[in-house]
């Protein structure tokens, strides 16, 4: 792996087509929820909680939760691996990393949020994808019931699943509101995990390398 030009380079004719893509917020339609059945667990949570959801300011709240479950479990109904179907063949042999992906996702153990930023890499073998892919590939898979852990290796398998590259990397730090609100009330805390597949799972240097490039500038 040669140590320079870790992002796309001019050199290259990466910023063709699709890789100028703006990096888009969001576009992923609501999931289709059970929009009734939520509403009316809502209302049960506020009954139990000793709550009257008849009152004025709760009358629309399980209407406007069922609707913010739609949206925060878009990811659900969909498979963020068609996100790397339109494959570009480059002879472009050095890493591609987009850091500093920010995503929302939601911890299955609470359903109360995470959120963070990931940090994901591959070397090409040939294949490459919009950098655009590789940040909807992160909302795909974040816009569900998560753990952090399986969201980091979802992303790297994804990579190497569809463009068998020479190496895959995911890094993801995040702060968990279920860890900072509540439970061990950590507030700062923030959880890293990381998924290193092909070189940078088996070559020590190719590895700190590209960890190296990944926390550059991340301010820790
Ligand atoms: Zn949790």
């Amino acid at each position: 792996m040669s140590k320079q030009r870790p992002f796309h380079s001019d050199s290259h004719n990466l910023d063709d087509g699709d890789f100028s893509d703006p990096i888009p917020s969001s576009n992923m339609p609501d999931a289709k929820v059970d929009i009734p059945r939520i509403e009316k667990a809502v209302r049960e949570i506020l009954l139990a909680v000793g709550e009257d959801p008849d009152r004025e300011g709760l009358l629309k709240t399980p209407n406007r939760v069922a609707r913010a479950y739609g949206e925060l479990m878009a990811g659900l109904q969909h498979d963020p691996r068609q996100h790397l179907k339109t494959v570009f063949n480059e002879r472009y042999d050095e890493v591609v990393l987009l850091r500093d992906i920010e995503f929302h996702s939601l911890c299955e153990h609470h359903l109360l949020p995470f959120t963070g930023k990931a940090h994901v890499a591959y070397l090409p073998d040939g294949k490459v994808v919009g950098l655009s892919k590789l940040a909807r590939l992160v909302e795909g898979y974040a816009r569900r019931p998560q753990v952090q852990e399986r969201l980091t290796t979802q992303i790297a398998d994804a990579l190497m699943e569809a463009l068998s590259p020479i190496g895959a990397v995911c890094v993801i730090e995040a702060t968990h509101t279920c860890m900072t609100i509540r439970g061990a009330k950590k507030p700062g805390a923030v959880m890293v995990t990381s998924a290193l597949r092909g070189i940078f799972k088996e070559n020590p240097s190719s590895r700190a390398e590209i960890l190296h490039l990944m926390q550059a500038n991340t301010g820790h």
